[in-house]
């Protein structure tokens, strides 16, 4: 097989973990739907929970090794685990890297998973230590910091608030105690932005959103050096059950050919619509990374190569029947969770969410809008914004 180790980005998303079918000749790989896989003439001493063997897919599967060979190529990282959903992947580094005398710093906006994991799950049934802080803040962050620190949660930029966190500076910090830096790094996708080549750690992926990019496979990846990528295999990957369809894995692999395109263009729409709200008079707020007025815009600007993605919060004048109004008259743009698909989705997330508190002040009083910018034409996104608003009296 050829080497890709020199190329580009670009080639690296099309070549790196596709070859020729060795069976028939075909220039990609099939996806391989069995369960089984033949076992070695002498399987006395085998280890049946070996997760880089293939035996069983739900300890590993021919699709998936191929599409953790990708993502550790993309993120610069020595492996990669592939599991079912992103949250499966964030458990399983809290699972992996937890125990009873841990304590962890994670970033007090988040995931709603990891929020609840972290704020319910670990402490209460394991004991786990958490500190919810503005990791945006490395003050905060310095002064959560303990001896027993083991990890330091961040995700950059981060849902729904698109709040930055300096990975470079927060990695520096946890070296002094020893600690772990992992990023959720969904927001970005590795075009925009790598971690590990700025001292983190682990980088985690939804591949459920900008990776996969089409909107019809679930997926999960941490990335990482093989001791620490090895743990979570062998400890949440064999024993949690969390293993992903070869389908799936073999879909994420066709989304990712393109993920540098999608990522310009949703990156360049993402730009021209966060331009048109925040000039728009009815709009209160928005928040994009690529804003000047973003509180973080400097940090975005030095760590995410200069593309800031699709995904921008926004909140509109009015109570919650406007808003109601509002995304029931968009007729392009969707209302649906999830981000990084083709298509435009929009959430109206209200003012009693449970975890309102924890966002910025313009983010509370009426609830906001979370907007992830499709692969339609900006013109076409900025006409049907303007043509709901107009239909709403803004
Ligand atoms: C969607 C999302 C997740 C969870 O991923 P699933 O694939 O839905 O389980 C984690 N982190 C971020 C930032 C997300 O947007």
């Amino acid at each position: 097989m050829a080497d890709f180790s020199n190329s580009d980005f670009l080639t690296r998303c099309i070549h790196v973990g596709n070859a020729i079918d060795k069976e028939t000749g075909a220039i990609r790989r099939p996806i391989t739907m069995a369960n089984s896989y033949r076992l070695p003439d002498d399987a006395s001493t085998l280890n049946w929970s070996d997760p880089n063997n293939l035996i069983y897919t739900r300890t590993t599967s021919a699709n998936q090794i191929y599409l953790q060979e990708r993502l550790a190529s993309l993120e610069g990282g020595e492996d990669c685990v592939v599991l079912a959903t992103g949250v499966a992947a964030l458990a399983g580094i809290f699972f992996s890297f937890l125990d009873k005398d841990a304590h962890v710093i994670c970033t007090n906006v988040s995931y709603v998973a990891v929020y609840r994991l972290l704020h319910e799950y670990f402490p209460d049934k394991y004991g786990v230590e958490v500190s919810f802080v503005d990791t945006s803040n490395l003050d905060e962050v310095r002064k959560a910091l303990r001896p027993n620190t083991k990890l330091i949660h961040l995700e950059t930029p981060g849902n729904p608030t698109t709040r930055v966190s300096d990975i470079a500076e927060i990695a520096k910090m946890a070296k002094t105690v020893g600690a772990l830096v992992s990023v959720d790094s969904t927001f970005a996708s590795p075009y925009i932005q790598r971690p590990l080549e700025l001292g983190a750690d682990l980088v985690l992926h939804s591949l459920t959103k900008y990776i996969n990019g089409h909107g019809d496979a679930m997926g999960g990846a941490v990335i990482g050096r093989n001791e620490l990528i090895d743990k979570i295999k062998r400890e949440a990957m064999v024993n949690l059950g969390g293993a992903i369809s070869p389908f799936n894995a073999w879909l994420i692999m066709r989304g990712m050919v393109t993920l540098p395109l999608r990522m310009k263009q949703h990156s360049e729409t993402g730009q021209k619509v966060a331009e048109f709200l925040e000039a728009y008079p009815g709009v209160t707020f928005v928040a994009y990374p690529g804003l000047e007025s973003h509180p973080q815009h400097a940090v975005a600007k030095k760590q995410m190569h200069g593309l800031y993605s699709g995904v921008l919060s926004f909140g509109i004048d009015g109570d919650v029947a406007r808003h109601n109004d509002f995304v029931n008259a968009l007729q392009l743009i969707i209302s649906a969770v999830s981000i990084g698909h083709d298509e435009s989705l929009i959430v109206y997330t209200g003012p009693d969410d449970e975890r309102i508190d924890y966002y910025p002040e313009a983010f509370r009083k009426n609830g906001f809008l979370r907007f992830s910018v499709g692969l339609e034409s900006a013109n076409d996104i900025i006409a049907d914004l303007k043509q709901a608003f107009e239909k709403v009296g803004l």
